[in-house]
């Protein structure tokens, strides 16, 4: 551990306040339930600080200081919009470690994926949308015998955005920063489990922000969620989430008929083909299991291995997830920690259950982590599930933890129709050295990212978003400037043309 993590992990208390307010209009305030929720290190069940169980009145004062700031806003020179995040990427850059920290504390990730992962894809994101706020959002012209039509697009107005828990600050500035870049005020609701390092990141910033253009109301979903998106001064949502919320997401827009943007779940396949370098499967397929204990909307779960390199990729992958070091995730070399809440646990541990009355044979895993500090904390055995079937729940579902199903197949059309036959369609893998079948099988994938020969190779520019329940509107591309704006059309008529 480099001596700055170490003294940071010895103080980790000093991180956060005892208490947090909502951010409304520049200004912490108290909230009006007078109710608080309690944020627990999943690692070790230790409380870290308390947050605000926020209601309708808080949304109710959110929701207005955005309307009132967003004349103004709107107007801002593109420059400063992109000189205020491009100052965000610099502060979150100077005090990376602490942000790492944070996270692993409450999320109970790595420390190493925090720092390396979540918090560089955060600077990526504010980075890439600050430069991007800088070039402006360009209209049309179009021109007519007798006119001569304009096209203009304005920023949308005040936007709802509800983020999930498990990388809480990449979901935030995936909201937050295309959201400055347009020109539209936000109120954010961040999940009530893990929202600490976001709840930091404000305070981190909050001198930078005109008052009401960023405002965050924390809270159980049921309680802030319907009151945010049924707003009738609210004109956007952008959700990520489960599928199960979306819906509702969906029901509530539809009363005052806003659009929305929809990251939902995944249940993503990875099909690895006789001609695939069998060690770089193995470790996409490790990686895909533990990366954030599994707790990834893209996680590639349901791995279609060919029946001609089954059984080495299989004993591979087992041995490989045996030797996966567990532990305190503050501690640099522990390679997988702890899962995020006790509901997530529960609902791990029930599909595990499931994944044995099903008839998949559990090869390794399917059980908590027990020993020392393991027995403390929401701890699970990285899982490979072999002999299952594209039936099975535990391959249908999403089951959100380092649970992996291993799947024969010998026929390519057969396994792209596998592959395809999901509810969701949101990543996916294509292990192969066979270009054409590459090109083949991507073109026949229903899913919105497909990984060749690397698994989780994201990269912020890459439109990243969903086909099918996963979902619709594209994030982390300045796609999603377009859904932050609305166009309206100028037509001038020209008499003496
Ligand atoms: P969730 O749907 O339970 O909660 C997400 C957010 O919605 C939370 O802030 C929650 O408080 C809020 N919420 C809950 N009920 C609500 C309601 N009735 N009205 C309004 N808001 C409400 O999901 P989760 O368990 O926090 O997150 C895991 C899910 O998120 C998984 O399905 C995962 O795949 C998905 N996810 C998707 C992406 C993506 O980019 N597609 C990224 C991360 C997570």
């Amino acid at each position: 551990m480099t001596e700055k993590l170490a003294e940071i992990a010895s103080q980790s208390r000093n991180l956060f306040l005892e208490e947090y307010g909502h951010f409304i209009d520049g200004k912490w305030v108290g909230g009006a339930s007078g109710k608080i929720i309690t944020q627990i290190n999943p690692a070790t069940g230790q409380s870290l600080a308390n947050i605000q169980a926020g209601n309708a009145a808080d949304v109710e004062n959110a929701v207005a200081a955005a309307a009132r700031a967003f004349p103004a806003w709107s107007r801002t020179h593109c420059r400063q919009r992109q000189a205020i995040l491009t100052e965000m990427a610099t502060r979150l850059r100077a005090r990376a470690d602490d942000f790492a920290m944070m996270e692993s504390l409450n999320n109970g990730k790595t420390i190493m994926e925090a720092r390396h992962f979540d918090i560089e894809m955060a600077i990526d994101l504010l980075s890439y949308f600050a430069a991007a706020a800088g070039v402006g959002i360009p209209g049309e012209t179009h021109d007519y015998p007798d006119a001569i039509g304009f096209v203009h697009r304005e920023p949308i107005g005040v936007v709802a955005q509800i983020i999930p828990w498990n990388v809480p600050l990449i979901m935030a500035t995936a909201k937050l920063a295309p959201a400055l870049a347009a020109g539209v005020t936000v109120v954010l609701k961040p999940a009530e489990t893990v929202c600490l390092a976001v709840l930091e990141f404000i305070r981190e910033v909050a001198d930078l922000l005109p008052p009401g253009v960023v405002n965050i109301v924390t809270g159980y979903g049921a309680d802030v969620g319907e009151a945010l998106v049924t707003h009738p001064l609210v004109r956007k949502v952008a959700f990520t989430g489960s599928v199960f919320t979306g819906r509702k997401i969906i029901e509530y827009a539809s009363r005052n008929i806003i659009p929305q943007t929809l990251e939902l779940g995944g249940k993503s396949a990875q099909i690895v083909c006789p001609t695939a370098d069998i060690d770089a499967a193995v470790r996409g397929a490790v990686e895909s299991t533990i990366v954030n204990k599994g707790e990834i909307c893209l996680a590639g779960s349901r791995v279609f291995v060919h029946d001609a390199i089954r059984e080495e990729f299989v004993h591979k992958f087992a041995e490989a997830l045996n030797r996966v070091e567990l532990g305190d995730p503050t501690l640099p070399d522990t390679q997988m920690g702890a899962q995020a809440s006790k509901a997530q646990f529960d609902k791990i541990m029930g599909y595990l259950d499931l994944a044995a009355s099903e008839g998949a044979t559990v090869l390794t895993g399917g059980e908590r982590a027990c020993g020392g500090l393991l027995d403390k904390g929401y701890f699970i055995k990285p899982t490979l599930l072999d002999n299952a079937r594209n039936d099975m729940r535990v391959a249908r579902e999403e089951i959100f933890g380092p649970v992996t199903a291993v799947i024969g197949w010998s026929d390519e059309a057969d396994v792209m129709r596998q592959a395809n036959d999901s509810d969701y369609g949101l990543g996916g893998g294509i292990w192969s050295r066979d270009i054409a079948q590459v090109h083949r099988m991507a073109r026949n994938f229903q899913t919105g990212t497909i990984w060749v020969n690397k698994y989780y190779n994201l990269r912020v520019g890459m439109p990243l978003g969903g086909f099918k329940q996963s979902g619709f509107g594209r994030e982390f591309s300045t796609d999603i400037l377009r859904d932050y704006t609305i166009s309206k059309s100028v037509i001038l008529h020209m008499e003496d043309a």
